[in-house]
């Protein structure tokens, strides 16, 4: 039977490690479960948050709502083909565990998303993406349960409307869909995505041939853990702001006031990255009680132990202030903010 328990500490189900409470939380295991929620939660209008790893998330107050968390489990393969595999997996799982599962079949396709903290059911959500690939290169479908009706849809590739970091789960589809599982279709023939720079010169440096997807897996694993602190020991969440995509009118503003500011053409727009603009203004390893900006990387806030979520985001607003002073764009988060 679902049970729904009040007044609950948050801390351990986000990465920045920051304290907040929650009103009520609920488990989801089973689809009973997920249907018993939809039966309680039918009446007045409730505030309530979807939360998986809470890897993505800063709370800046306690949640006076319901917060329900998936923890559906399972990782099987249900269709295949001597060309691919059609793999499912729980909402609940945590995403690298679940690369790991096709890692170790041989089934290509989601090796460069190896090591992103986080559950399968977020993947979709924030249409997750590092080293050249995001989740919808391989994504089929989705089962999720509508939190009105309580009945269980599936979604297919079109519904989710994916973009950079974005999927129709933010806006259209927010609060209406808890998913439940994931299917993605993967390749059973070596096909290596080694578009990326930092992968070639890993490899090139420690003398790795890519030979299959395994090697591909074990090279970013190594990359990100020499790069990124570990969330379970410093608190973060990754890249708390999107690279922003600027006009050419706003590009050349910012090349007026700095002509090195690195830019790649992104679809007749530019991409500049967000990392140099925070380093450029002096922020990277700057520190304010327990809220800082990683010295090794100036897009990741951390929390050096006991800052509160009021403080990292203070920090944040000041961080987008600065860079706005000078460079005239405004920092988007890539975290949300509850
Ligand atoms: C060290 C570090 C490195 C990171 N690197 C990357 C990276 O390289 N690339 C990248 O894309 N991200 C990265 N992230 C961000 C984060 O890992 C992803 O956004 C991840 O998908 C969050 O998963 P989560 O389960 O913690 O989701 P949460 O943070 O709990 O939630 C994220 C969103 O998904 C929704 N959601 C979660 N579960 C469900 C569900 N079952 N049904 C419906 N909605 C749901 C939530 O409501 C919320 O809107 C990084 C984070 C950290 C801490």
């Amino acid at each position: 039977m679902l049970q729904i328990e009040k007044n609950i500490s948050l801390k351990k189900y986000n990465s920045f490690g920051v304290q907040a409470y929650a009103d009520a939380f609920a488990k989801i295991e089973t689809i009973d479960d997920a249907k018993e929620l939809v039966s309680k939660i039918s009446g007045p209008p409730l505030k309530k948050l979807i939360l998986g790893g809470g890897c993505n998330m800063l709370f800046v107050s306690d949640y006076n709502g319901l917060i329900i968390h998936s923890k559906m489990m399972g990782i099987k393969v249900i269709d295949q083909s001597d060309d691919y595999a059609v793999v499912e997996a729980g909402s609940g799982v945590e995403w690298n565990d679940f690369v790991e599962f096709c890692v170790e079949r041989d089934l290509y396709g989601l090796e460069n998303l190896a090591a992103i903290p986080g559950t399968v059911g977020a993947a979709p959500v924030q249409n997750i993406g590092a080293y050249g690939a995001e989740q919808k290169d391989c994504f089929l479908s989705l089962k999720a349960l509508d939190l009105i009706s309580g009945d269980i849809v599936e979604l297919n590739y079109s519904d989710c409307r994916f973009e950079y970091r974005m999927s129709a789960f933010k806006n259209i589809f927010a609060d209406k869909y808890l998913i439940l599982s994931v299917c993605y279709k993967l390749s059973k023939t070596k096909k290596l995505n080694l578009n990326y720079k930092d992968i070639r010169q890993y490899l090139e440096t420690n003398n790795i041939k890519a030979e299959d997807c395994r090697s591909i897996y074990k090279a970013i694993c190594s990359i990100r853990y020499s790069k990124l602190p570990d969330y379970k020991s410093i608190g973060n969440a990754g890249s708390f702001f999107m690279n922003p995509v600027i006009t050419a009118a706003e590009m050349d503003r910012i090349l007026s006031v700095d002509s090195d500011a690195p830019h790649f053409n992104d679809s007749g727009n530019y991409k500049i990255p967000a990392a140099y603009l925070i380093e450029k203004r002096g922020w990277k390893g700057y520190r304010e009680g327990d809220a800082g900006v990683y010295d090794k990387h100036a897009l990741i806030l951390i929390n050096y132990g006991n800052a509160s979520g009021r403080q990292i985001f203070d920090l944040s607003e000041k961080i987008i202030d600065s860079v706005r002073a000078k460079y005239g764009i405004t920092l988007k988060r890539e975290a949300i903010i509850v």
